[in-house]
Protein backbone atom coordinates (compact mmCIF):
# COMPACT_ATOMS: atom_id res chain seq x y z
CA UNK A 1 0.00 0.00 0.00
CA UNK A 2 1.69 3.38 -0.70
CA UNK A 3 1.56 6.34 1.65
CA UNK A 4 -1.57 8.76 1.45
CA UNK A 5 0.24 11.98 1.10
CA UNK A 6 -0.26 14.56 3.91
CA UNK A 7 -3.20 17.31 2.68
CA UNK A 8 -5.21 13.98 1.32
CA UNK A 9 -8.87 13.48 2.36
CA UNK A 10 -9.72 11.16 4.95
CA UNK A 11 -13.59 10.00 4.54
CA UNK A 12 -15.02 8.91 8.14
CA UNK A 13 -18.83 7.32 8.27
CA UNK A 14 -20.04 8.57 11.73
CA UNK A 15 -20.34 11.40 13.52
CA UNK A 16 -19.38 11.07 17.15
CA UNK A 17 -16.69 10.80 19.53
CA UNK A 18 -14.60 8.30 17.76
CA UNK A 19 -14.57 10.15 14.56
CA UNK A 20 -13.88 13.84 16.62
CA UNK A 21 -10.52 11.96 18.09
CA UNK A 22 -9.13 10.39 14.70
CA UNK A 23 -10.31 13.96 13.14
CA UNK A 24 -8.05 15.36 15.60
CA UNK A 25 -5.11 12.96 15.00
CA UNK A 26 -5.41 13.23 11.60
CA UNK A 27 -5.24 16.61 11.30
CA UNK A 28 -2.10 16.18 13.62
CA UNK A 29 -0.61 14.44 10.61
CA UNK A 30 -1.81 16.77 8.09
CA UNK A 31 -4.64 14.83 6.73
CA UNK A 32 -8.29 16.80 6.09
CA UNK A 33 -10.97 14.48 7.45
CA UNK A 34 -14.56 14.64 6.06
CA UNK A 35 -17.32 13.27 8.01
CA UNK A 36 -20.35 11.51 6.46
CA UNK A 37 -23.48 11.27 9.10
CA UNK A 38 -27.01 11.38 9.40
CA UNK A 39 -28.65 14.27 10.84
CA UNK A 40 -27.58 13.90 14.83
CA UNK A 41 -25.27 15.95 17.40
CA UNK A 42 -22.37 14.90 15.07
CA UNK A 43 -19.33 16.32 17.15
CA UNK A 44 -17.30 15.35 15.10
CA UNK A 45 -18.00 17.45 12.39
CA UNK A 46 -16.53 20.59 14.81
CA UNK A 47 -13.36 19.50 13.91
CA UNK A 48 -13.36 18.43 10.34
CA UNK A 49 -12.70 20.26 7.11
CA UNK A 50 -15.99 18.93 5.11
CA UNK A 51 -19.11 17.59 6.64
CA UNK A 52 -21.97 15.72 5.00
CA UNK A 53 -24.94 15.08 6.80
CA UNK A 54 -27.27 12.34 4.92
CA UNK A 55 -28.18 9.10 5.81
CA UNK A 56 -26.44 6.48 5.39
CA UNK A 57 -28.65 5.14 2.70
CA UNK A 58 -28.61 8.07 0.75
CA UNK A 59 -26.80 5.98 -2.66
CA UNK A 60 -26.23 10.03 -4.47
CA UNK A 61 -25.11 11.51 -1.08
CA UNK A 62 -22.46 8.53 -0.34
CA UNK A 63 -21.03 8.47 -4.09
CA UNK A 64 -20.29 12.52 -3.75
CA UNK A 65 -18.65 12.22 -0.17
CA UNK A 66 -16.24 9.17 -1.61
CA UNK A 67 -15.61 10.91 -4.79
CA UNK A 68 -13.95 13.54 -2.61
CA UNK A 69 -11.77 11.11 -0.09
CA UNK A 70 -8.92 9.47 -0.83
CA UNK A 71 -9.93 6.61 1.66
CA UNK A 72 -12.46 6.25 3.69
CA UNK A 73 -13.15 4.69 7.03
CA UNK A 74 -15.51 4.70 9.86
CA UNK A 75 -16.33 5.09 13.74
CA UNK A 76 -19.61 3.65 14.24
CA UNK A 77 -20.03 -0.15 13.38
CA UNK A 78 -23.67 -0.20 12.80
CA UNK A 79 -22.98 1.61 9.55
CA UNK A 80 -25.44 -0.67 7.10
CA UNK A 81 -23.11 -2.74 4.49
CA UNK A 82 -24.85 -2.91 1.63
CA UNK A 83 -24.81 0.84 0.67
CA UNK A 84 -21.31 0.91 1.53
CA UNK A 85 -19.99 -1.98 -1.17
CA UNK A 86 -21.66 0.92 -3.83
CA UNK A 87 -18.41 2.99 -3.38
CA UNK A 88 -16.35 0.34 -2.68
CA UNK A 89 -14.72 0.28 -6.20
CA UNK A 90 -14.21 4.57 -6.22
CA UNK A 91 -12.13 4.77 -3.05
CA UNK A 92 -10.25 2.34 -1.06
CA UNK A 93 -11.96 1.73 2.45
CA UNK A 94 -10.46 0.48 5.42
CA UNK A 95 -11.29 -1.60 7.37
CA UNK A 96 -12.77 -3.98 5.36
CA UNK A 97 -16.51 -4.08 4.60
CA UNK A 98 -16.54 -7.92 6.45
CA UNK A 99 -15.31 -6.39 9.32
CA UNK A 100 -18.39 -4.40 9.49
CA UNK A 101 -20.77 -7.44 8.70
CA UNK A 102 -18.70 -9.87 10.78
CA UNK A 103 -19.50 -7.38 14.06
CA UNK A 104 -23.10 -6.22 13.02
CA UNK A 105 -24.24 -10.02 13.90
CA UNK A 106 -23.65 -11.14 17.38
CA UNK A 107 -24.34 -14.82 16.25
CA UNK A 108 -22.07 -14.18 13.20
CA UNK A 109 -19.31 -13.39 15.22
CA UNK A 110 -19.38 -15.79 17.32
CA UNK A 111 -19.30 -18.26 15.42
CA UNK A 112 -16.34 -16.86 13.69
CA UNK A 113 -14.79 -16.28 16.60
CA UNK A 114 -14.91 -19.86 17.43
CA UNK A 115 -13.66 -21.58 14.10
CA UNK A 116 -10.62 -19.74 14.38
CA UNK A 117 -10.36 -21.65 18.40
CA UNK A 118 -11.35 -18.82 20.21
CA UNK A 119 -13.87 -19.80 23.17
CA UNK A 120 -16.88 -18.06 24.24
CA UNK A 121 -19.86 -18.16 26.35
CA UNK A 122 -22.46 -20.73 25.69
CA UNK A 123 -25.17 -19.46 23.34
CA UNK A 124 -27.88 -19.97 21.59
CA UNK A 125 -30.23 -18.22 18.91
CA UNK A 126 -34.30 -17.39 19.74
CA UNK A 127 -35.36 -15.53 16.16
CA UNK A 128 -39.16 -15.89 17.58
CA UNK A 129 -40.69 -15.62 20.84
CA UNK A 130 -41.35 -18.97 20.92
CA UNK A 131 -37.86 -19.99 20.39
CA UNK A 132 -36.90 -18.01 23.85
CA UNK A 133 -38.02 -20.67 26.06
CA UNK A 134 -35.80 -22.98 24.26
CA UNK A 135 -33.12 -20.80 23.92
CA UNK A 136 -32.87 -20.17 27.41
CA UNK A 137 -33.20 -23.94 28.39
CA UNK A 138 -29.78 -24.45 26.24
CA UNK A 139 -27.81 -22.18 27.88
CA UNK A 140 -28.94 -22.28 31.78
CA UNK A 141 -30.00 -19.35 33.91
CA UNK A 142 -29.14 -16.97 34.85
CA UNK A 143 -28.46 -16.05 31.21
CA UNK A 144 -28.54 -12.45 28.90
CA UNK A 145 -30.20 -11.89 26.34
CA UNK A 146 -29.14 -9.91 23.80
CA UNK A 147 -30.94 -8.15 20.46
CA UNK A 148 -28.43 -9.77 17.28
CA UNK A 149 -28.00 -6.67 15.31
CA UNK A 150 -28.05 -2.93 16.39
CA UNK A 151 -26.80 -3.65 20.61
CA UNK A 152 -24.34 -1.04 22.09
CA UNK A 153 -23.52 0.03 25.72
CA UNK A 154 -26.01 -2.74 27.16
CA UNK A 155 -28.64 -1.24 24.92
CA UNK A 156 -30.91 -4.90 23.87
CA UNK A 157 -30.46 -6.37 26.65
CA UNK A 158 -32.40 -7.93 29.38
CA UNK A 159 -31.04 -10.87 32.45
CA UNK A 160 -33.03 -13.46 32.99
CA UNK A 161 -33.39 -16.38 35.85
CA UNK A 162 -35.71 -19.39 36.13
CA UNK A 163 -38.07 -17.14 37.65
CA UNK A 164 -38.76 -14.54 34.03
CA UNK A 165 -41.49 -14.27 32.51
CA UNK A 166 -39.81 -14.80 29.21
CA UNK A 167 -42.65 -13.28 27.06
CA UNK A 168 -41.95 -9.75 28.68
CA UNK A 169 -38.23 -10.21 28.50
CA UNK A 170 -38.43 -10.53 24.24
CA UNK A 171 -40.54 -7.66 24.22
CA UNK A 172 -38.21 -5.33 26.37
CA UNK A 173 -35.09 -6.54 24.53
CA UNK A 174 -37.19 -5.12 21.41
CA UNK A 175 -39.03 -8.09 20.26
CA UNK A 176 -36.44 -8.51 17.27
CA UNK A 177 -34.20 -11.94 17.00
CA UNK A 178 -32.59 -12.79 19.99
CA UNK A 179 -29.06 -14.53 21.88
CA UNK A 180 -29.24 -16.31 25.02
CA UNK A 181 -25.77 -15.96 26.04
CA UNK A 182 -25.23 -18.25 29.72
CA UNK A 183 -23.84 -15.74 32.47
CA UNK A 184 -20.50 -15.58 32.54
CA UNK A 185 -19.02 -15.60 36.10
CA UNK A 186 -15.92 -13.48 35.25
CA UNK A 187 -13.51 -11.65 38.08
CA UNK A 188 -12.80 -9.33 35.43
CA UNK A 189 -13.02 -7.82 32.11
CA UNK A 190 -10.23 -6.52 29.77
CA UNK A 191 -9.78 -5.92 26.18
CA UNK A 192 -6.95 -6.67 23.20
CA UNK A 193 -6.86 -3.46 21.55
CA UNK A 194 -4.29 -4.14 18.51
CA UNK A 195 -3.60 -2.17 15.26
CA UNK A 196 -2.72 -3.93 11.84
CA UNK A 197 -1.00 -2.53 8.76
CA UNK A 198 -1.79 -3.45 5.34
CA UNK A 199 1.23 -5.82 5.43
CA UNK A 200 0.09 -7.46 8.04
CA UNK A 201 1.81 -6.14 10.90
CA UNK A 202 0.59 -6.16 14.39
CA UNK A 203 1.13 -4.36 17.34
CA UNK A 204 -0.76 -4.64 20.28
CA UNK A 205 -1.75 -1.98 23.54
CA UNK A 206 -1.51 -3.25 27.05
CA UNK A 207 -4.98 -4.70 27.65
CA UNK A 208 -6.42 -2.39 30.43
CA UNK A 209 -8.87 -3.96 33.11
CA UNK A 210 -12.67 -2.58 31.98
CA UNK A 211 -14.89 -2.09 34.65
CA UNK A 212 -18.26 -1.94 33.34
CA UNK A 213 -21.84 -0.16 34.83
CA UNK A 214 -25.10 -0.81 33.58
CA UNK A 215 -23.43 -2.41 31.00
CA UNK A 216 -21.33 0.83 30.02
CA UNK A 217 -17.74 1.23 30.22
CA UNK A 218 -17.03 3.37 33.56
CA UNK A 219 -13.32 2.55 34.00
CA UNK A 220 -10.00 1.43 32.39
CA UNK A 221 -7.02 0.84 34.43
CA UNK A 222 -3.55 -0.32 34.00
CA UNK A 223 -1.71 -2.57 35.42
CA UNK A 224 -4.78 -4.61 34.69
CA UNK A 225 -3.54 -7.22 37.42
CA UNK A 226 -1.91 -10.51 37.76
CA UNK A 227 -5.21 -12.54 36.37
CA UNK A 228 -5.67 -10.14 33.53
CA UNK A 229 -1.63 -10.18 32.24
CA UNK A 230 -1.70 -13.95 32.73
CA UNK A 231 -4.49 -13.91 30.32
CA UNK A 232 -3.47 -11.31 27.59
CA UNK A 233 -1.20 -13.59 25.77
CA UNK A 234 -3.71 -15.91 25.22
CA UNK A 235 -6.30 -13.31 24.03
CA UNK A 236 -3.86 -11.73 21.82
CA UNK A 237 -3.28 -14.60 19.83
CA UNK A 238 -7.43 -14.88 19.26
CA UNK A 239 -7.72 -11.56 18.25
CA UNK A 240 -4.60 -11.55 16.34
CA UNK A 241 -6.47 -14.91 14.30
CA UNK A 242 -9.63 -12.88 13.80
CA UNK A 243 -7.80 -9.72 12.26
CA UNK A 244 -5.81 -12.00 10.30
CA UNK A 245 -8.53 -13.69 9.13
CA UNK A 246 -10.68 -10.66 7.61
CA UNK A 247 -7.63 -8.96 6.30
CA UNK A 248 -7.68 -6.51 8.61
CA UNK A 249 -6.17 -2.77 8.53
CA UNK A 250 -6.40 -0.32 11.09
CA UNK A 251 -7.49 -0.42 14.63
CA UNK A 252 -9.50 -3.35 15.79
CA UNK A 253 -10.73 -4.03 19.54
CA UNK A 254 -11.62 -7.92 21.19
CA UNK A 255 -13.62 -7.86 24.20
CA UNK A 256 -13.35 -10.59 27.04
CA UNK A 257 -13.81 -12.40 30.20
CA UNK A 258 -11.05 -13.01 32.48
CA UNK A 259 -12.96 -16.15 33.87
CA UNK A 260 -11.11 -19.66 35.75
CA UNK A 261 -11.17 -21.30 32.48
CA UNK A 262 -8.87 -18.40 30.37
CA UNK A 263 -10.13 -15.46 28.87
CA UNK A 264 -13.74 -16.32 26.90
CA UNK A 265 -14.34 -13.76 24.11
CA UNK A 266 -17.04 -11.78 24.41
CA UNK A 267 -17.38 -9.59 21.36
CA UNK A 268 -15.37 -7.44 18.39
CA UNK A 269 -15.65 -3.77 17.47
CA UNK A 270 -13.87 -3.06 13.81
CA UNK A 271 -12.95 0.28 15.15
CA UNK A 272 -11.21 2.08 17.69
CA UNK A 273 -12.69 1.79 20.83
CA UNK A 274 -13.53 3.79 24.17
CA UNK A 275 -10.91 1.21 26.27
CA UNK A 276 -8.46 2.23 24.01
CA UNK A 277 -9.18 6.10 25.07
CA UNK A 278 -6.24 6.26 27.67
CA UNK A 279 -3.69 5.51 24.67
CA UNK A 280 -4.02 9.42 23.85
CA UNK A 281 -1.76 10.07 27.23
CA UNK A 282 -0.26 6.74 28.23
CA UNK A 283 0.80 5.28 25.45
CA UNK A 284 3.68 6.69 22.65
CA UNK A 285 1.02 6.22 20.06
CA UNK A 286 -2.41 6.58 20.65
CA UNK A 287 -5.19 4.39 19.12
CA UNK A 288 -6.53 7.50 16.63
CA UNK A 289 -2.88 8.26 15.60
CA UNK A 290 -2.11 4.36 14.67
CA UNK A 291 -5.71 4.07 12.77
CA UNK A 292 -4.65 6.68 10.99
CA UNK A 293 -1.47 5.77 10.21
CA UNK A 294 -2.68 2.07 9.14
CA UNK A 295 -5.63 3.11 6.95
CA UNK A 296 -2.87 5.58 5.17
CA UNK A 297 -0.04 3.33 4.89
CA UNK A 298 2.51 4.90 6.73
CA UNK A 299 4.72 3.20 9.38
CA UNK A 300 3.09 2.23 12.72
CA UNK A 301 3.93 3.39 16.07
CA UNK A 302 5.21 2.32 19.22
CA UNK A 303 2.34 0.92 20.82
CA UNK A 304 4.29 1.27 24.68
CA UNK A 305 2.36 2.60 27.77
CA UNK A 306 4.50 5.15 28.93
CA UNK A 307 2.96 5.36 32.84
CA UNK A 308 3.51 3.17 35.81
CA UNK A 309 -0.12 3.61 36.19
CA UNK A 310 -2.93 4.78 34.20
CA UNK A 311 -6.54 5.10 34.92
CA UNK A 312 -9.00 5.85 32.01
CA UNK A 313 -12.54 7.12 33.72
CA UNK A 314 -15.62 8.22 31.02
CA UNK A 315 -17.43 10.87 32.09
CA UNK A 316 -21.18 9.98 32.00
CA UNK A 317 -24.53 12.03 31.81
CA UNK A 318 -23.98 14.79 34.73
CA UNK A 319 -20.16 13.77 35.32
CA UNK A 320 -19.31 16.32 32.76
CA UNK A 321 -20.84 18.98 35.32
CA UNK A 322 -16.99 18.32 37.13
CA UNK A 323 -15.05 19.89 34.16
CA UNK A 324 -14.22 22.64 36.29
CA UNK A 325 -13.35 20.83 39.24
CA UNK A 326 -11.27 18.50 37.01
CA UNK A 327 -8.84 20.82 35.39
CA UNK A 328 -7.73 21.74 38.80
CA UNK A 329 -6.35 18.61 38.98
CA UNK A 330 -2.83 18.44 38.00
CA UNK A 331 -2.92 14.10 37.20
CA UNK A 332 -6.11 14.63 34.91
CA UNK A 333 -6.36 14.73 31.32
CA UNK A 334 -9.75 16.14 30.26
CA UNK A 335 -11.58 15.49 27.01
CA UNK A 336 -14.56 16.87 26.74
CA UNK A 337 -16.84 15.97 22.97
CA UNK A 338 -18.82 18.55 22.70
CA UNK A 339 -21.93 17.16 23.36
CA UNK A 340 -25.05 19.42 23.07
CA UNK A 341 -26.55 17.50 25.85
CA UNK A 342 -25.88 15.56 28.54
CA UNK A 343 -28.26 12.76 28.61
CA UNK A 344 -28.36 10.22 31.39
CA UNK A 345 -26.31 7.35 30.05
CA UNK A 346 -24.66 9.53 27.19
CA UNK A 347 -20.68 9.44 27.20
CA UNK A 348 -19.83 13.08 27.51
CA UNK A 349 -16.20 12.82 27.98
CA UNK A 350 -13.43 10.96 29.16
CA UNK A 351 -10.83 11.71 32.16
CA UNK A 352 -7.20 10.17 31.88
CA UNK A 353 -4.93 10.36 34.53
CA UNK A 354 -1.05 8.88 34.57
CA UNK A 355 0.93 8.09 37.76
CA UNK A 356 4.47 7.38 37.08
P1 LIG B 1 -21.78 -6.28 25.51
O1 LIG B 1 -22.69 -5.28 24.85
O2 LIG B 1 -21.94 -7.67 24.98
O3 LIG B 1 -20.35 -5.82 25.50
O4 LIG B 1 -22.21 -6.32 27.05
C1 LIG B 1 -22.02 -5.22 27.91
C2 LIG B 1 -21.58 -5.69 29.28
O5 LIG B 1 -22.59 -6.56 29.86
C3 LIG B 1 -20.30 -6.54 29.28
O6 LIG B 1 -19.15 -5.74 29.24
C4 LIG B 1 -20.47 -7.30 30.59
O7 LIG B 1 -20.16 -6.49 31.70
C5 LIG B 1 -21.95 -7.62 30.61
N1 LIG B 1 -22.18 -8.91 29.93
C6 LIG B 1 -22.41 -9.09 28.61
N2 LIG B 1 -22.54 -10.40 28.30
C7 LIG B 1 -22.38 -11.09 29.45
C8 LIG B 1 -22.39 -12.48 29.79
N3 LIG B 1 -22.62 -13.45 28.89
N4 LIG B 1 -22.17 -12.81 31.09
C9 LIG B 1 -21.96 -11.86 32.03
N5 LIG B 1 -21.94 -10.53 31.77
C10 LIG B 1 -22.14 -10.13 30.51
Amino acid sequence: MTALPPGSTIGILGGGQLGRMLAMAAAQLGYRCHIYAPPGDNVACEVAADCTIAEYDDLAALKTFSEACDVVTFEFENVPVEPLRSIAHTVPIHPPIQALEVAQDRVEEKEFVRKLGGETAAFAVARSEIEVEDAVAVVGTPAILKTIRMGYDGKGQVRVSAQSDLASAWRRAGGQPLIAEAMVQFDAEFSVVLVRSADGEIRFWDSPRNAHENGILATSTLPAGPLIESQQAAARVMAAAVADALEYVGVFTAEFFASGEGPLFNEIAPRVHNSGHWTIEGAETSQFENHIRAICGLPLGSTATIAERVEMQNLIGKDGERWLQLLGDPAANLHLYGKAEAREGRKIGHVTRLYR
